[in-house]
């Protein structure tokens, strides 16, 4: 991860580039490095995976505005790239898009000397919102939603060929999943690639269509999916659950769930970033004399912390390592809990207690000019010290 490009550097584009010109700046590179024209260059198929993957994030606004705000730390990875599974396959995939209408010829299809040209169709992407509380997002949670989606067809397995029969090859195209169309122009024969309009890319057809899908391969469903929401994240935040959105017609790549991530707000608890702000309306006997409080924790625990005598209302504690983790480990560490304190004063006093308080108030110690030589400034001090 570490010596990873940027992104809009290995493209070559600006922070503010168009999306046309991340398209051409990522096809002009593509061809240069793509495999047909540098056989057996291990050099050049570096290259030519890391523009697909810079092109992957960056061609998807949503991707590229987490990719801009979080750079390669963004919640979830990008695509499945992060993990590691980037096939040759997916690339391909990708060249479908990124060619197609776009009138390009002049190497041999997107890998069509590799026997796997044929273009996969790909299912929808779900999205979702998760409302979380601050205890979920302390330690994670499995969600399980009931979602209604396109299902593999249960009929014909998602062949979408009626039983018995089953995809022929398609008659125009031959099976590779596209045409090239001559044409005579100005500056003589150009030969333009354009998906297959027969079969849509797909390299075959199927005559004898299954009745409960119309062909299709999926059919209207429903299914529960559990969706793992790492500790740590936060309101705003969008993961991406690879492959539970709807399922791919005829077999094909399903799509993704996309995840908005909202926030509870907390009784206890004000969240900043990954510190956890505890207000603390301390009495006051023991903020004159210290001693023991209970402080509690997201867990739903408590933590004993003393207090030394003469603490002044505005003096915040912090919790090392009791707040929020980060998310997968990206960022260092927990956060803290910081406490705010402050000093409750009675509103009703008993005659006991207003005697004894009339005699303090005559008291040089209870006269914050006379009692202690503690300037504005030291206990301004004290404050950021904490
Ligand atoms: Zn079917
Ligand atoms: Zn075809």
């Amino acid at each position: 991860m570490a010596n990873k490009r940027d992104y809009y550097e290995v493209l070559g584009v600006s922070k503010d580039a168009t999306e046309d010109e991340i398209k051409k700046a990522y096809r002009k590179i593509a061809i240069k490095y793509h495999p047909d024209r540098n056989p057996d260059d291990k050099n050049a198929e570096e290259k030519f995976k890391e523009a697909a993957e810079a092109y992957d994030v960056l061609h998807d606004p949503q991707k590229r505005q987490q990719y801009d705000q979080f750079g390669f730390d963004a919640p979830g990875g990008f695509g499945g790239f992060s993990s590691g599974g980037f096939s040759m396959d997916d690339i391909f995939q990708m060249f479908g898009s990124v060619f197609e209408g776009g009138g390009f010829g002049g190497f041999g299809g997107f890998g069509g000397s590799r026997g796997n040209s044929q273009r996969k169709f790909r299912g929808g992407d779900l999205r979702l919102k998760v409302k979380l509380s601050l205890q979920e997002v302390s330690t994670g949670v499995t969600k399980k939603f009931r979602v209604k989606k396109d299902v593999t067809c249960p009929h014909c397995h998602g062949s979408g060929a009626a039983a018995g029969s089953g995809a022929e090859t398609c008659p125009t195209c031959h099976g590779s999943g596209y045409t090239i169309q001559t044409k005579q122009t100005l500056f003589g024969v150009m030969q333009t690639q354009g998906t297959c309009p027969t079969c849509h890319g797909e390299g075959k057809v199927i005559k004898n269509k299954c009745k409960e899908c119309g062909g299709d391969g999926v059919v209207k469903g429903e299914e529960v999916v559990e969706i793992n929401i790492p500790a740590g994240v936060a309101d705003g935040m969008v993961l991406t659950a690879q492959g539970k959105g709807n399922a791919g017609p005829h077999n094909g790549i399903p799509g993704d769930i996309q995840v908005f991530i909202t926030e509870e707000s907390n009784d206890t608890f004000v969240r900043q970033d990954r510190d956890l702000i505890y207000n603390l309306l301390l009495d006051f006997p023991t903020a004159a004399l210290g001693g023991e409080v209970k402080i509690p924790t997201i867990d739903g625990k408590t933590l004993k912390i003393n207090l030394e005598p003469g603490t002044q209302p505005g003096t915040t504690k912090r919790l090392r390592g009791k707040g929020l983790p980060a998310v997968q480990g990206y960022g260092s560490g927990n956060g803290d809990i910081i406490v705010n304190i402050s000093v409750y004063v009675p509103k009703t006093l008993s005659r006991e207690e207003k005697a004894a308080l009339e005699t303090m108030r005559h008291s040089d110690n209870f006269q914050s000019d006379k009692s202690t030589k503690q300037s504005i400034f030291k206990r301004f001090k004290d404050y950021f010290n904490n």
